[in-house]
């Protein structure tokens, strides 16, 4: 492949013997029982893939992002929850500490987070409002050299299991038109005042806790403000291709998962003396789809990570990995589950899981929608800046 080095080949090839010999064998038992690969994670820092894109003064491994993005592909091909761990911790909230943390807050979150000795997670989303986050009602006021958050937070990934919440609240009056007044703060989980629900009994993405985070009268130092105060809002839309584009990555490892169980399965299921891929056309046909829609997945995440990584990728890609990557592996999936037959319903065979994690990232982290109307702003914004 164009987008493959030596170096790159030696990370991935680490990364696949992990997830083979460690993640694999256990993956389904995580999906059946939901419960958290925390021993997972903290090899996965010890191998390094927390901190891949980041410096190596921040405790990184100082790659770039196209590593990055082989690293999830392999890891979604195995077992997708594991990717959605990392990435909540080391893209979603790391990325944001990368980009705006103090060189104190780097010394003592991230160093450590890019080792998986401390787990991230990042608190956005509320009851009210969705993805419009002027209707954010979660707050902090300022209290001498103190803060006081109040704040109900949702569906947060990672939840219960994090040593470090970052969590964006309104911390001060709306101004239409800009995004000031939002700040991001550091919320270690024993602080009195805050609590997490037990976990969400989700359809999918079993193993990874979502639940709801109450901060009530929460007090914290003005140190554990991210950056500047009143400037949340503007780190995270400089942040949030990175975590879009994971989901890029990630959702074409897991539609490569089911597309090989679901090859191999048609290869060696004999109706009439022949397989089904000799016995039927419309099984070929059907593989022969998945294998495309799959490489022109492929093409879009390297070509975004390639621009990416020469900086010069514009913001809207990252809306298009985070619609096209989970329109593809669903797809793939529920293909793979027809090939299937009756194995593919029944829970625990595998194939049914990518399914069921797939659309789970129509909306976790965004809605589709939400994406797409991000996106035709920007071509709407593209074609009066060309007329
Ligand atoms: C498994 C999981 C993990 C999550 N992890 C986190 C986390 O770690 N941190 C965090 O802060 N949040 C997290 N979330 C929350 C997630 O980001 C939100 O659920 C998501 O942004 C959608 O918001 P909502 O659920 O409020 O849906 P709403 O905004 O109420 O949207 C509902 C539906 O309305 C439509 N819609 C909404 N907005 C638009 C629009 N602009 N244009 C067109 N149609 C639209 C879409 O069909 C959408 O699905 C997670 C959610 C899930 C399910």
């Amino acid at each position: 492949m164009f987008y493959m080095t030596e170096e790159r080949q030696l990370i991935v090839n680490i990364t696949r013997e992990f997830m083979e010999k460690e993640a694999a064998p256990v993956a389904l038992e995580h999906d059946r029982e939901g419960k958290w690969p925390l021993e997972l994670f903290r090899r996965a820092g010890e191998l390094g893939l927390l901190g891949i894109p980041f410096p190596t003064e921040q405790g990184g491994l100082g790659a770039d992002w196209t590593t990055f993005a082989l690293v999830y592909e392999e890891v979604g091909k195995v077992m997708p929850i594991l990717g959605i761990a990392l990435g909540s911790s080391s893209i979603l909230a790391g990325g944001l500490v990368s980009t705006a943390g103090s060189p104190e807050q780097i010394e003592k979150y991230m160093v450590p987070a890019n080792k998986g000795e401390l787990i991230f997670a990042g608190a956005f989303t509320e009851a009210t409002g969705g993805a419009n986050f002027f209707e954010m009602q979660g707050h902090a006021d300022p209290d001498g050299d103190d803060w006081i958050i109040n704040a109900t937070k949702l569906f947060i990934t990672n939840a219960g299991i994090a040593d470090v919440y970052l969590v964006l609240v309104r911390t001060g009056e709306l101004q239409p038109g800009t995004a000031n007044g939002f700040t991001f703060f550091f919320v270690e989980k024993d602080t009195p005042g805050f609590t997490v629900s037990p976990p969400e009994v989700k359809m999918g993405f079993n193993g990874n806790y979502s639940a709801t985070l109450t901060f009530k009268d929460v007090r914290v130092p003005k140190e554990n403000v991210l950056g500047k105060a009143g400037d949340g809002l503007k780190y995270l839309v400089v942040n949030s291709p990175d975590e879009f584009m994971a989901v890029g990555a990630l959702t074409l490892g897991m539609a490569e998962g089911a597309y090989e169980m679901a090859l191999k399965y048609s290869m060696e299921r004999m109706q009439n003396g022949k397989s089904l891929f000799d016995n039927f056309q419309v099984t070929r046909f059907k593989l022969a789809n998945m294998k495309l829609e799959i490489e022109a997945l492929r093409g879009l995440v390297y070509m975004a990570f390639d621009l990416r990584d020469k900086g010069v990728m514009p913001p809207e890609y990252g809306r298009m990995l985070k619609i096209k990557g989970p329109r593809v592996a669903e797809y793939v999936a529920a293909e793979a589950i027809q090939i299937f037959g009756a194995p593919g319903v029944v829970f625990g065979t595998g194939v049914e899981r990518f399914w069921r994690d797939a659309k789970i990232n129509f909306i976790a982290g965004a809605s589709l929608e939400a994406c797409q109307d991000a996106l035709a702003n920007y071509i709407r914004g593209n074609y009066y800046k060309s007329a």
